[in-house]
């Protein structure tokens, strides 16, 4: 496979969808036919980040941020893909909600530290965060071929069988509904998590390695030693309504708790989570670091907004994104996924140059001098060390990463250095 350079795609829905299709087709699952009527999509781009934070209202967060059904009643921002993009700092969101209700606002402002730490996990122990932190989970079946046609989510259960179509035909879910299909799949089914969670990140549009896995490692007891169990009660309680139109009411398969054994907590066997030396391999540069002048702005699937800090600081000279092929070709994202990127990159390209590729990011930027934003996570190290980076501007961290435990939520926040 040789590198391709590609047109810009275009802004509109159509020219958006054919472009995906005729540039990313060979590495992208199939685009999902809604069985009802057509669901709105979270669209990508800096106007569509802006408006959605402009919009967001804190009041009410707390109570209805687990709300599932009726959808009206829910109450999560569904600001994700845009944070997930770098569309969105999780600084920017922080200080939008500081009007709002005290409740609210620190509920909120709590949901956006476990994205950070999530994210200050992922940076420390990288690939191995696919491994259980602390536990090996009990699993009765391996799917190693796990595909979209046939696996735990496919079930007659209506709770289950719509948070999986919900999750195919939009690419995002409630937290709750996360839960639920995590709990359900390696809980209840007791199949292989990694599998679950590689179905989860090919259709969520905020599908991040990093927040992704953490959530999968709570839901099955992998980080506290305790399983979140998934039965009709949480759905009678976030759902109601709900199962009287399920065709399994009388008959429901998850009526009971499914049985999970709690487990006492054993020691972390990877020592990073306790504790590192070298905080500057995973914090990145505090400020600014340049030593000539750059040609291009390398952009990173962390990083695509208008005010990415290495395209902020390097004005004058052309944007350039990589499809990395070889990976996307395992990865099989959704066509929704790429939807959200083309429609992101058509908007930065209205406002300056940009060269899109297809190929291996490594060969397609070899002899280019590169400015770019640190990215905390194993893809963005790997490829830095092998490219002529010229700048590197600073990971916006909400906070700056210390050397202290990770080893759970709690003990992160309370760690002092
Ligand atoms: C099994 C499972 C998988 C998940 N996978 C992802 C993923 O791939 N990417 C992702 O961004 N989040 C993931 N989450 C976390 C959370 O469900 C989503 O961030 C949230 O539902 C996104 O919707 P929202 O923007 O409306 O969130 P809101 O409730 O409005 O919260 C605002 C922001 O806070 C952050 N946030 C909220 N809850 C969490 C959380 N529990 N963990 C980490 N960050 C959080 C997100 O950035 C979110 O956009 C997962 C959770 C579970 C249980």
């Amino acid at each position: 496979m040789s590198a391709q350079r590609l047109p810009t795609p275009s802004s509109d829905h159509q020219g958006v969808r054919e472009w995906v299709t005729k540039h990313l087709g060979h590495v992208s699952t199939d685009p999902y036919e809604p069985r009802g009527e057509a669901p709105i999509a979270i669209r990508g781009g800096q106007r569509a980040a802006d408006a959605a934070l402009a919009n967001f209202e804190v009041r009410g967060y707390a109570r209805r941020r687990n709300n599932v059904w009726p959808e009206k009643t829910r109450g999560a921002s569904r600001l994700s893909p845009y944070i997930r993009h770098g569309l969105l700092s999780l600084q920017e969101v922080w200080d939008r909600v500081a009007d709002g209700p005290d409740e609210d606002v620190v509920k909120f402002r709590d949901e956006l530290m476990w994205q950070e730490y999530a994210r200050h996990v992922y940076a420390r122990v990288g690939t191995a965060s696919g491994e259980s932190l602390r536990f090996e989970v009990d699993e009765r079946s391996a799917r190693p071929d796990v595909d979209d046609s046939e696996h735990p989510w496919s079930s007659s259960a209506l709770c289950v069988e719509s948070a999986w179509q919900e999750l195919a035909e939009t690419g995002w879910l409630t937290n709750q509904q996360r839960m639920w299909l995590a709990s359900h799949w390696s809980v209840r089914e007791g199949a292989r998590w990694r599998d679950g969670e590689d179905l989860m990140y090919r259709h969520l549009l905020d599908g991040s390695r990093a927040a992704n896995r953490i959530g999968w490692q709570w839901t099955i007891g992998a980080l506290t030693g305790k399983p979140y169990g998934f039965s009709r009660w949480q759905v009678e309680k976030r759902s109601p309504g709900f199962c009287t139109s399920c065709p399994l009411e009388r008959n429901c398969p998850i009526a009971e708790w499914p049985s999970a054994d709690e487990r006492e907590p054993k020691p972390f066997t990877d020592d990073r989570l306790r504790q590192i030396d070298d905080l500057s391999e995973i914090s990145g540069p505090r400020a600014w670091e340049q030593t000539r002048d750059p040609e291009y702005v390398w952009l990173t699937a962390e990083s695509l907004g208008v005010s990415d800090p290495a395209s902020a600081g390097a004005t004058d000279v052309p944007l350039i994104f990589v499809f990395d092929e070889p990976l996307l070709g395992r990865l099989k994202l959704s066509a929704n996924r790429f939807r959200f990127l083309a429609e992101t990159l058509a908007e930065l390209a209205e406002e300056r140059e940009l060269e899109v590729w297809i190929g291996n990011p490594v060969e397609v930027l070899a002899g280019r001098r590169l400015a770019t934003t640190f990215a905390p996570v194993p893809g963005w190290r790997d490829r830095a060390a092998q490219l002529d980076l010229v700048a590197i501007a600073p990971w916006p961290w909400l906070q700056w990463p210390k050397a202290g435990s990770v080893t759970s939520y709690t003990a992160w926040r309370r760690a002092r250095r």
